[in-house]
């Protein structure tokens, strides 16, 4: 009997990443991921899945990042009924980033009934807190390299993709096939994290692609950051750094910690982290110490950079405080969170700036800034858009094109089949071609909703 892989999520897109393999009439999933920017997109998110949860009989998530795992809440609620096997960083990261998540969900639907702006009466939110506290309970820690059996008769074994603490690659073998899920891959060149690992043998390869068409620049990301939040400490303004509260908040810290110590930086420089689920991500870096670089005084340092804003009330203090500042708060897309009330009070002068540090997915407030946008749309209201926008080239936490083609040639075999994935379609498209020119192997790009015998 062949093994067949839908792509209901992550096809096309970056986001949603929801792979669901079939084998003799069982049902595994691969990432239960959110799907984000676009509100076409968005809306898949509500659209029941074309197989019902209680009919899934396992799931494995590659990493914690929302649109990875961020559906597991619904799936949960809806009635998926087994286990979900992860990482140890990728559960205690869950731990962190779907509560978050329902809380998100509940105050955007409180804030649409308040403002009466949403369409629905009453808006509802997608899934709750409740949920997704429940959906933890699901999560079944296996550590890196150790093979488990997720159902009778398949193998599968995760292994370090770097990108961010418990980030995995999975190797899954069913029905005599070896299917390799990259995952989202780190980059070997990473400040924080280590390069990802090198992949084994697999018949099919389904192969992210977010920076399939695109380099990353030679560039540090000391060297880049420095001037930026240089000039706007000397115009007396404030940096408002959208980050993504797993990963690159901490990626960053590290930098500022880096260049306050080479006096790059004036010590005297206020860093705030407005990010509760940064701070706690902070702290699961430092219980993985042996998936990242820094060693434990520089985990100290890093933790030392900023001022940690814990409560709500102390975030809103941070608009009466004058002088050069930075902060850096969650989303990193802007899509959601205490960011977009610093973009309120900053975005409208000269003076302050926007700093984005990585992959902004198109149709969020963060490709708007990244593409020059004159006014942005939050909270119902358009602001005009009068502080300087930087994107930062070297913040990023993927692979780049080189990256992604080196980890595929060092698999110790041909794979006779890519499936080109999580990328917008430029990028899957130009990685595709490459693997097809340079490699010589069979590579596509899955339709949304496709089915492929593997
Ligand atoms: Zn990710």
């Amino acid at each position: 009997m062949s093994v067949q892989i839908t792509f209901l999520g992550g096809a096309g897109t970056v986001t949603g990443s929801k792979f669901l393999v079939q084998h003799e009439g069982r049902r595994l999933l691969v990432d239960c991921g959110l799907f984000q920017g676009y509100k076409q997109l968005r809306l898949r998110n509500w659209a029941a899945l074309p197989v019902s949860p209680a009919h899934i009989d396992a799931v494995i998530l590659t990493h914690a990042h929302l649109d990875h795992s961020g559906y597991l809440p619904l799936l949960v609620r809806e009635g998926y009924p087994g286990r979900v096997w992860c990482t140890p960083g990728t559960r205690d990261l869950c731990a962190i980033l779907l509560p978050d998540s329902g809380h998100i969900q509940e105050e955007d639907a409180a804030f649409a009934n308040r403002h009466g702006f949403s369409r629905h009466h009453p808006a509802l939110p997608l899934y709750t807190i409740q949920d997704a506290k429940a959906s933890l309970e699901r999560l079944h820690a296996v550590p890196p390299f150790r093979a488990f059996e997720p159902l009778p008769g398949w193998q599968a074994r995760l292994q370090p993709a770097g990108h961010i603490i418990g980030a995995a690659s999975l190797l899954l073998e069913v029905g005599g096939r070896r299917l390799l899920f990259s995952g989202d891959l780190g980059r070997t060149d990473d400040l924080l994290m280590l390069p990802p690992e090198v992949p084994p043998n697999a018949d099919a390869v389904i192969i992210e692609s977010t920076y399939g068409d695109r380099n990353h620049p030679v560039t540090s990301l000391l060297d880049e950051l420095a001037p930026v939040l240089e000039r706007v400490a000397a115009r007396g303004g404030t940096a408002v750094v959208p980050v993504f509260a797993v990963g690159r908040a901490q990626a960053l810290l590290h930098a500022i910690a880096q260049l306050k110590q080479q006096r790059r930086l004036p010590h005297a420089l206020p860093v705030y982290l407005d990010s509760p689920m940064a701070i706690h991500s902070t702290e699961v870096l430092a219980q993985h110490p042996g998936e990242h670089r820094l060693d434990a005084g520089q985990v100290r340092d890093m933790a030392r950079a900023a001022i940690m804003v814990r409560t709500p009330d102390e975030s809103k203090a941070i608009a009466t405080v004058h002088g050069p500042k930075v902060v850096l708060a969650a989303s990193g897309m802007a899509t959601g969170g205490r960011v977009l009330h610093h973009l309120v009070q900053y975005l409208g002068h000269h003076r302050n700036l926007v700093v984005l540090t990585g992959y902004q997915a198109p149709g969020t407030r963060g490709a708007a800034l990244a593409s020059g946008c004159e006014t942005l749309r939050i909270h119902g209201q358009d602001l005009p858009v009068r502080a300087e926008v930087v994107q930062l080239q070297s913040a990023s936490a993927h692979a780049d094109a080189g990256q992604l083609m080196t980890w595929l040639r060092a698999m110790p075999g041909a794979a006779h089949r890519a499936f080109v994935v999580h990328g917008d379609p430029p990028a899957s498209d130009a990685l595709r071609q490459r693997i097809e020119r340079e490699l010589r192997w069979h590579a596509v790009v899955p339709e949304h909703g496709s089915s492929w015998a593997v």
